[in-house]
């Protein structure tokens, strides 16, 4: 002892402690100051920016160099961060990009990130009040949707895992062996699920992580309003049935990504309960829906679901990332993930007394995303974020009627949210012309900085694609869209 402390007392017997803390922090408060000014104004005059715009070869170039060996002072980083990352964004937190379907961030949700990440709880558990604002954002997504109190759930990093979750919950549930020890080699009758052709793309993603494959996932057709044909499904199961397979679990869509459109939630639950089946809705276009005042009805139905996955990051405006799937037993939740090794158990009190958050999903580790959520909630109210959507919804209303009103614009489906497909469509040229002419106004849009739009295919035919979930977007925006696509459109065309 004597000797240890000896050894402290003189500086010269050892090594200085390193730690990433800096050396003054009064330097770090003042560039910390500046960075939240600079965050302000970019938000602040977004609209007067491109959308988008293609980056210069050298701050491509500038992205390729090997790790850094020795340090170089934060101001100087935070001005290569500014002068080449913050100055090339995606765009989405613009009034005007409509691109595939995103958020569009929002100030509050950015602060929270900071806090969150200054704080650095971990989520996979333990007695903190990070665990208690996750619960509880969990409990208001649940409450917003409308499943039961007991109900389960936890916050992912977004859809496609949201969803990954909620159909192992469904595969488990309804395999009848026990699948986590035996393995999907075990079933008797291979499992099936059932969905529209209009499911996203990660619910395929989903069934191949599960050890299903893809034949596992019945693709049913879909009627003029891309909503799933109830009496294809109907057939499809009892075919199946026939031959020998198990119809595990049907998915609703509440909101598809190409139109916007949403399945018969209720007619899907009575026939999932007919037929002894688990029913998932993936929600992550359309479950919030649920509080918005003009357009809730369209989810009805939702709230009988056995699963459920959802997107704040979505319209709820989180920034990215953050998902939430919800499933009605709990029990079955947690039995699909639970696993408690030696080294994470729980003790009546400290720090390891809370609940083992990542007994609900597959990361053990989680961020304190929730943080933002509850923040933007708690600012807000959930009737403003309902107002938000029905907004949206009005104003994919308004682009459908610009686009029926001016040809040679053509609307390619009636929009039930708030995606809006449509293509400039002059007469006289064929499908494979079209699709040229429409790629090349899109690609304009995006070079030139107006708007941000994607495209699809729907019926067979090439579009561009507007989805609206954005709380920026003014009806002018959408106006300017219109003028700018026809003028693109005719020069273009040549006509
Ligand atoms: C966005 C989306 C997903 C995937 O969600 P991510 O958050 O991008 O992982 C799944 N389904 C639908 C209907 C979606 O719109």
């Amino acid at each position: 002892m004597a000797n240890l402390i000896a050894r402290k007392m003189d500086p010269s017997a050892m090594n200085p402690t390193e730690t990433l803390d800096p050396v003054d922090w009064s330097r770090v408060a003042e560039l910390a100051h500046r960075m939240m000014d600079d965050a302000v104004e970019h938000v602040r005059t977004v609209r007067d920016r491109p959308v988008w715009r293609p980056m210069p070869e050298e701050v491509e170039t500038a992205f390729h160099g090997a790790p850094p060996w020795s340090p170089m002072p934060l101001d100087e980083v935070y001005e290569i961060v500014r002068r080449t990352v913050l100055a090339y964004p995606m765009g989405n937190v613009h009034p005007r990009f409509w691109s595939w379907y995103m958020g569009a961030g929002n100030f509050t949700g950015a602060l929270a990130d900071f806090l969150a990440a200054v704080q650095g709880s971990n989520l996979g558990g333990g007695s903190h009040a990070a665990a208690l604002v996750d619960q509880q954002v969990v409990g208001w997504l649940r409450d917003m949707i409308g499943l039961p109190p007991t109900a389960s759930g936890t916050l992912v990093n977004g859809g496609s895992v949201a969803n990954l979750v909620g159909l192992t919950v469904a595969r488990n549930a309804m395999a009848g062996i026990d699948l986590r020890e035996e393995g999907v080699g075990a079933l008797e009758r291979p499992l099936r699920f059932y969905a529209s052709d209009q499911v996203h793309s990660c619910h395929r993603k989903a069934v191949e992580t599960l050890g299903l494959g893809n034949r596992a996932l019945r693709r049913i057709p879909t009627d003029a309003a891309f909503r799933i044909d109830l009496g294809a499904l109907r057939t499809a199961v009892h075919e199946d049935r026939e031959a020998g397979f198990q119809p595990a679990c049907i998915i609703g869509t509440a909101g598809t990504v190409n139109t916007g459109s949403v399945d018969d939630l209720n007619a899907l639950a009575d026939f999932a309960a007919e037929e002894g089946m688990w029913f998932h809705v993936d929600g992550c276009i359309g479950a919030l829906v649920s509080v918005a005042h003009d357009n809730a009805w369209r989810v009805k139905g939702i709230e009988r679901a056995d699963s459920v996955a959802l997107d704040p990051h979505k319209w709820l405006h989180a920034p990215f990332e953050v998902g939430c799937v919800l499933v009605r037993d709990r029990k079955a939740h947690r039995q699909a993930f639970a696993v408690s090794p030696e080294y994470l158990k729980g003790t009546a009190r400290g720090l390891a007394s809370g609940e083992w958050l990542h007994e609900y999903g597959l990361q053990t580790s989680r961020g304190f995303g929730a943080l933002k959520v509850w923040m933007a909630l708690m600012e807000h109210g959930t009737a403003k974020f309902g107002r938000l959507i029905d907004q949206n919804i009005a104003q994919a209303r308004h682009l459908a009627d610009l686009i029926r009103d001016n040809v040679p614009l053509e609307l390619m489906a009636e929009p039930e949210l708030n995606i809006v497909c449509f293509r400039y469509a002059p007469a006289g040229l064929t499908e494979q012309e079209l699709k040229a002419l429409d790629t090349e106004i899109m690609i304009r849009l995006q070079e030139t900085g107006v708007a941000a739009l994607s495209d699809t295919v729907i019926g067979g035919q090439h579009c561009l694609r507007a989805a609206i979930c954005n709380h920026r977007t003014r009806p002018e925006d959408l106006e300017l869209l219109v003028a700018e696509t026809l003028k693109l459109g005719s020069v273009l065309a040549g006509s």
